[in-house]
């Protein structure tokens, strides 16, 4: 088994859905007292946050940067960046480090075309929505991405800075994420990607017959067939 590096922390409330589900799952293939063999930085979320919004992102970079060549020195063989967000500094991570990063947006995709689907809808933080670090790649597997307008954006980005990464949730804001994932079902997106690792612990599956693509789940997966040798 291979052991899989995890950069947490961004928040910590969803770092710990990745340490409990990768486990989760190694129990679940392998039986008996098996458990996944995990080297774990997290970071602390204030610095990196504050970074963020001040557009600071070089910085944000060197600080994970930092961080992943300690879970490399601690020899994992594999890195897992566990925020869809920070997947903005990633190719300054993977320039300071030797062992491969997992990217979030890759098997993401994969799943989706798993599934067959070809279009979907993409909640997550401003950066991740607007930005093309994240919708690029996703749109480089062949997919086509929309996300919802202006003022749900502020939305939805204000509940995971405010709330779900506070650990945070509250039920109104679940109607919103609703009606917001209902809207863009309705303009074609035959599935939703939480593109941001907090919203899972918001909008589950039972509440929508919109089709999910939770990025936690999906990201602890990928981690443990890679970890397990199963393509
Ligand atoms: N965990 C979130 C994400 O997946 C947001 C926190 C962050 O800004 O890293 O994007």
């Amino acid at each position: 088994m291979q052991t899989i590096g995890l950069l947490g922390g961004m928040s910590w409330e969803s770092t710990e859905l990745y340490y409990r589900w990768i486990n989760e799952l190694v129990k679940e293939k392998l039986g008996g007292l098996h458990s996944a063999k995990i080297v774990l930085v997290s970071v602390d979320f204030q610095e990196i946050e504050m970074l963020q919004h001040e557009g600071r992102w070089e910085e944000a970079g060197a600080a994970l940067a930092q961080a992943a060549q300690q879970i490399e020195a601690a020899r994992a063989d594999f890195l897992l960046i566990c925020t869809n967000t920070m997947h903005k500094v990633a190719p300054q991570i993977e320039a300071a480090i030797h062992i491969p990063i997992l990217h979030l947006a890759d098997a993401t995709a994969v799943r989706i075309q798993q599934k067959g689907l070809k279009k979907v809808g993409l909640l997550g933080t401003n950066f991740t929505m607007e930005q093309d670090f994240y919708r690029g790649r996703l749109e480089q597997h062949g997919l086509e991405v929309i996300v919802p307008n202006a003022a749900d954006r502020a939305i939805v980005h204000g509940v995971i800075y405010n709330e779900l990464c506070l650990g945070q949730v509250e039920d109104a804001s679940r109607q919103e994420f609703l009606r917001i994932i209902d809207d863009l079902h309705a303009q074609g997106a035959e599935g939703i990607i939480e593109g941001c690792t907090e919203i899972v612990m918001l909008v589950q599956q039972q509440h929508t017959a919109v089709p999910l693509f939770d990025t936690t789940a999906i990201h602890a997966e990928a981690a443990v067939n890679r970890a397990l040798g199963i393509f």
